[in-house]
C-alpha cells in the first residue's frame, strides 16, 4: 500500500551523507560478499568490484549530493550490463522450420522447457514439433509425450533408435506438416561426458540447429560456470535457459555464465508449471543477485554523515503528531526526483524481484493521484485535517479530477500513518525504545 511505500521513502531519506573513499571500498568489500554468497562466480565477482569501484570513487560519486543513491545506481548498472542485453530472443530462420536443439545435464530441465518453449511460441501463432531425442529412458519420451499433450503440442518420437536419425527424419516430418519450429529434447548426463558431447555434436552436424540452447539448473550454483564452459566450448551455444528460479537461489550462476561463455541468457523458468516460462530481464537478474535489500542497509552502514538535522525534524513531527498533508507532499516529491518508481521500490528488501511491472505502474498512478488531491487543497487544510468536512471534499474531489472516495481514502491513509508514527515515536507500550525507521 501508499504507506509502505512512504516508509520507503523515510528510509531512503537516510541516504543522503558524504561518502568517503574508505566507505566506499568497505560497501564494495560487502557487495563482492554478496557476490558470492549468490553464488557468483569469485573472479567475476572480483572483476566486478574492482569496476564498480573505480567508477564509484570517481567524482561522480563523492561529488554527489545522494552518494549512496549513486553508489546503488553504479552497482545495479553494471550487474545489468554484464548479464547483456534485454531482448535477446530466438532466431528465427527465414527459411522453416527453425530447429532448436535443447542441451543440458540430467534433471536440469530441457523436456519441461522444450514443453515450455512450444507453448510460448504456439501461443505467438508457430506451429511447433517437439522431438523425443533422449532415447535412453522409456520415460524419457513418455515424459515428453505427457507434457506435449499437456500443450497441445505434437511429439515426434521413433522409440529407441538413433537420436541423429531421430533428429533427421524429424525435420522433414516438420517440413511434410507444416510445422515451422522443431524443438529437440535431447538426452542429458548427470555429468558431461564425452559420449554425450559427441551425440549432440553429431546431431548438430546433421540438423544445423539454429539455436543450440543450453539448460542450466541455476540451484547448481557455482558449477553452473564449468558446465557452461565445457558445452559452450564443445558445441557453441547461442544461449542459455536458467531454470528453477522459482526456488531460494540468488541466481549467481546467470551472472557467471554470462560473464564466462559471453553467451545471453534468453529465457528463465520460474516453475515446474509449463507456463512458467519469462523471457530474461537482466535488470530484474540484477536486483534479485544484490537482494538490493541488503545492498541498501550496507551502504547505509557505510554512511559517515547522516542528515540529522531533518530526521530529527521529521521525528519531533511525528511525536508532536503534526506530520500533516504538506509534509506527506514533501516525502512524495522526494520520491520522485529518486526516479521511477519501479526502479525505487526494486531496491527495497522483500520488493525486489517481485515486483511486476504492472504494480509499478500502478503506484505510479496512486502517487499522482494522492500528490492532485493534496495539491487541491488549501494551505489550512494541509495543516489540519480535521477541517475537511464533506463539502471540502467535494471541492478537493473536484479540483483534482478524483472522486470522493478517493479523497476519503488518502485522509485515512493520513490518519493511519500518523498512529503509525505515533506508536513508533513511543506513544506504545513496548515503544519507548523502539528504533525510528529512519
Ligand atoms: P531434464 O532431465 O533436463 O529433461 O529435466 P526435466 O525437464 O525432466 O526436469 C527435471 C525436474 O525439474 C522435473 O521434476 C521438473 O518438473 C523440474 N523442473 C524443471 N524446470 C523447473 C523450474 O523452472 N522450476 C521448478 N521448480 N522445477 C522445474
Ligand atoms: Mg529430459
Amino acid at each position: 500500500g501508499l504507506s509502505d511505500k512512504l516508509s520507503a521513502v523515510f528510509k531512503k531519506m537516510r541516504g543522503k551523507g558524504k561518502l568517503k573513499e574508505a566507505d566506499i571500498k568497505e560497501a564494495m568489500r560487502e557487495v563482492r560478499m554478496a557476490l558470492l554468497e549468490a553464488d557468483v562466480n569469485y573472479k567475476v565477482a572480483k572483476e566486478f568490484v574492482a569496476k564498480v569501484t573505480e567508477r564509484a570513487v570517481g567524482d561522480e560519486v563523492l561529488e554527489s549530493l545522494t552518494p549512496a543513491q549513486q553508489v546503488i545506481k553504479i552497482v545495479n548498472d553494471e550487474l545489468t550490463s554484464l548479464m547483456g542485453e534485454t531482448g535477446a530472443r530466438i532466431n528465427f530462420s527465414s527459411k522453416p522450420p527453425t530447429i532448436v536443439m535443447m542441451c543440458g545435464l540430467q534433471g536440469s530441465g530441457k523436456t519441461t522447457h522444450s514443453a515450455k518453449l512450444a507453448l510460448h511460441f504456439k501461443n505467438q501463432g508457430k506451429r511447433p514439433l517437439l522431438v523425443a531425442c533422449d532415447v535412453y529412458r522409456p520415460a524419457a519420451i513418455d515424459q515428453l509425450k505427457v507434457v506435449g499433450a499437456k500443450v497441445n503440442v505434437p511429439v515426434f518420437e521413433m522409440g529407441q533408435a538413433n537420436p541423429v536419425e531421430i533428429a533427421k527424419k524429424a525435420v522433414s516430418h516438420a517440413k511434410d506438416y507444416g510445422n515451422d519450429l522443431v524443438i529437440l529434447d535431447t538426452a542429458g548426463r548427470l555429468h558431461i561426458d564425452q559420449v554425450l558431447i559427441e551425440e549432440l555434436q553429431n546431431i548438430k552436424a546433421q540438423v544445423s540447429p539454429q539455436e543450440i540452447l543450453l539448460v542450466i539448473d541455476s540451484m547448481i550454483g557455482q558449477d553452473a560456470v564449468n558446465v557452461a564452459s565445457s558445452f559452450n566450448e564443445a558445441l557453441g551455444i547461442d544461449g542459455v535457459i536458467l531454470t528453477k528460479l522459482d526456488g531460494d537461489t540468488r541466481g549467481g550462476a546467470a551472472l557467471s555464465v554470462r560473464a564466462v561463455t559471453g553467451k545471453p541468457i534468453k529465457f528463465v523458468g520460474m516453475g515446474e508449471k509449463l507456463e512458467d516460462l519469462e523471457p530474461f530481464y537482466p535488470d530484474r537478474m540484477a536486483s534479485r543477485i544484490l537482494g538490493m535489500g541488503d545492498v541498501l542497509t550496507l551502504i547505509e552502514k557505510a554512511q559517515t554523515e547522516l542528515d540529522e538535522k531533518q530526521a530529527l525534524e521529521m521525528a519531533q513531527k511525528m511525536k508532536q503528531n503534526s506530520f500533516d498533508f504538506n509534509d506527506m507532499l514533501s516525502q512524495m516529491q522526494q520520491l520522485k526526483k529518486m526516479g521511477p518508481l519501479s526502479s525505487v521500490l526494486g531496491m527495497i528488501p522483500g520488493v525486489a524481484g517481485k515486483l511486476k511491472e504492472e504494480d509499478a505502474e500502478q503506484g505510479e498512478k496512486q502517487l499522482q493521484q494522492v500528490e492532485a488531491i493534496i495539491q487541491s487543497m488549501t494551505a489550512a487544510e494541509r495543516e489540519k485535517p480535521s477541517l475537511i468536512n464533506p463539502s471540502r471534499k467535494r471541492r478537493i474531489a473536484a479540483g483534482s479530477g478524483t472522486r470522493v472516495e478517493d479523497v476519503n481514502r488518502l485522509i485515512r491513509q493520513h490518519e493511519q500513518m500518523q498512529k503509525m508514527f505515533r506508536q513508533m515515536s513511543g506513544g506504545s507500550k513496548k515503544g519507548k525504545r523502539r528504533k525510528m525507521p529512519f
